[in-house]
């Protein structure tokens, strides 16, 4: 069973911010900024690509609540919001959670995009790809 199945069944301890039937939101025991909060579903599912939209829109729903808990409780500037889905993508555990990352002036948390910019004709094609589905 992983780490966040035994945290959902209670075998190993967390520190809960909310809880509902389904899901559960706890403080990331590294916190990358203060408040920095997990949500789960407590089913497991590999990652983001394993819930259909129905949980996956479920899922959002608790995000969006336990933001605002924190929003509401913690005097922060801005705020990151981020799964990871993947060994490539940064996911260790391999039970899907959003990452709800308080954000401070001078918080040390680095996330930096290096974009890439396309050509007219790449873009056109790379739409042609992602639209054909
Ligand atoms: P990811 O790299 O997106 O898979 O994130 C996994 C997160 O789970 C990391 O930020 C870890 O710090 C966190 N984590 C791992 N074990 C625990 C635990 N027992 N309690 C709380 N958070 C944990
Ligand atoms: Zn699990």
């Amino acid at each position: 069973m992983c780490v966040f199945c035994k945290i959902a069944n209670g075998e190993i301890p967390s520190y809960k911010v909310y809880e509902d039937e389904e899901h559960l939101a706890f403080l990331d025991i590294s916190q990358a900024t203060i408040g920095h909060t997990l949500v789960i579903p407590k089913k497991h599912y590999e990652n983001f690509f394993a819930l259909d939209e129905e949980e996956a829109a479920q899922l959002m729903k608790v995000v969006a609540l336990v933001s605002k808990k924190l929003k509401a409780a913690l005097n922060f500037e801005a705020f990151n919001i981020l799964n990871n889905s993947g060994a490539l993508a940064g996911q260790t555990v391999n039970h899907v959670h959003f990452h709800l990352l308080p954000r401070y002036t001078d918080d040390g948390l680095v996330m930096h995009f290096a974009g890439k910019k396309l050509s007219d004709a790449e873009f056109k094609d790379l739409l042609g790809k992602i639209n054909s589905k």
